[in-house]
């Protein structure tokens, strides 16, 4: 074992003082020392949001969130995993919604507390995949749906800026709903909506590969 695979360091994950190499995330660190936490842990790949945790640096005051399979575990680091309330749920069906021109008064009616946005900025801090939170919800507040949903493709639903809004603002199904009106209502490419209905005119020819 050469001295680069026995290096390892001190860190403290949710109270517990664990050892680990600097090569593991801070969920591989606790699992390494021996804690086989599942709780508040997902696809492991910074896409489910689920592992949300709190860390602090060694000679830092600052605390930021970041995500459990992605940060590496470092000498002095402290993390809290966050375990959230479930989240606010805003019932809604897009086939009830009559026609695009429906659409800013129902999203008003589905999340009135939108309205009420103090513009604060905290959602946008919070957020671990850097999204401009705060303006998504101003863009969909403002029925600019499209423009709204394109700021939120990143997201991946970990419910960190719903949980710090004081207004209790969910802006993660604001952009959410942002998203699904837009594919709802928008023509879809006209290149394919073309091939769609050359198919449907049975003008495609569909080349046969021979050998079979
Ligand atoms: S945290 Fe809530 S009130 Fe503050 S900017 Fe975000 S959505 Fe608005
Ligand atoms: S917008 Fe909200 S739910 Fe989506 S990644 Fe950012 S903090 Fe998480």
């Amino acid at each position: 074992m050469n001295n680069e695979s026995q290096q390892v360091v001190n860190a403290v994950i949710d109270g517990k003082a664990i050892q680990a190499p600097p090569s593991l995330s801070v969920i591989q660190a606790l699992w390494h020392a021996g804690y086989p936490r599942v709780k508040g842990v997902g696809c492991l790949e910074g896409v489910c949001g689920s592992c949300r945790v709190l860390v602090r640096r060694k000679d830092e005051s600052a605390v930021n969130i970041e995500l459990g399979c992605q940060t590496l575990v470092e000498e002095g680091m402290q993390v809290m995993f966050l375990v959230f309330p479930n989240p606010t749920h805003h019932h809604y069906r897009l086939s009830h919604i009559q026609n695009s021109w429906d659409l800013h008064a129902q999203f008003h009616r589905i999340f009135p507390e939108a309205a009420n946005c103090r513009h604060c900025g905290g959602c946008t801090r919070g957020c671990p995949k850097g999204i401009d939170v705060e303006k998504g919800v101003e863009l969909a507040s403002a029925g600019r749906f499209k423009e709204a949903g394109e700021l939120f493709v990143e997201c991946i639903m970990c419910n960190i800026c719903m949980t710090g809004c004081a207004e209790e603002i969910a802006p993660n199904h604001v952009g959410l709903f942002a998203r699904r009106v837009t594919a709802y209502f928008h023509s879809r490419p006209s290149n394919l909506i073309h091939r769609l209905e050359q198919i449907r005119k049975g003008e495609l020819r569909i080349e046969e590969d021979k050998d079979e």
